[in-house]
């Protein structure tokens, strides 16, 4: 078997398209635009810098502690369809089996809440990146690039 469980989990983004995410760095908050998939105005890049302390991470690495749990919470109840899915399939073969559904089967996993996005943050353009907006704590003072890195004055 080498299914490859793919469970689509769709994080909130605000009412101007951010997403918030964390730095690995100083683990502070901030957030990106988050382009549509078929944006060819987004930049292709391996690695996003910290508009914050400006410290480099991979693409990702930049989860709230609150989206990785939400993820988790959310993989686990999909992961228990996904098992009781097969065992019914695996069930339907057998001829002269009778087997009564026990949809009380379950690995006790609860569909965590929806997460929410507030609309806070300042949404600030770097001038190296126009097309890559970003939005810091209010009254940040500079702010780095998310696509090469650059300082700049907010
Ligand atoms: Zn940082
Ligand atoms: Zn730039």
């Amino acid at each position: 078997m080498n299914d490859e469980i793919r469970i689509p989990v769709s994080l909130p983004l605000d009412s101007d398209g951010f997403i918030r995410r964390e730095c690995p760095n100083c683990e502070r908050e901030f957030k990106w635009f988050s382009h549509e998939e078929s944006d060819t105005n987004a930049e292709v890049v391996d690695q996003y810098f910290c508009p914050l302390c400006g410290a480099d991470a991979g693409t990702d690495s930049w989860w709230t502690p609150a989206q990785l749990e939400y993820m988790n919470g959310v993989s686990g109840p999909a992961m228990d369809q996904y098992v009781q899915d097969s065992i019914d399939k695996m069930f339907k073969g057998i001829k002269g089996m009778k087997v009564k559904p026990n949809r009380s089967f379950s690995l006790g996993v609860e569909t965590p809440d929806a997460l929410t996005e507030p609309d806070d943050m300042t949404i600030v353009e770097p001038p190296c990146h126009p097309n890559e907006p970003i939005k810091v704590p209010d009254g940040t003072p500079k702010g780095y690039c998310l696509i090469c890195g650059d300082a700049f004055a907010v």
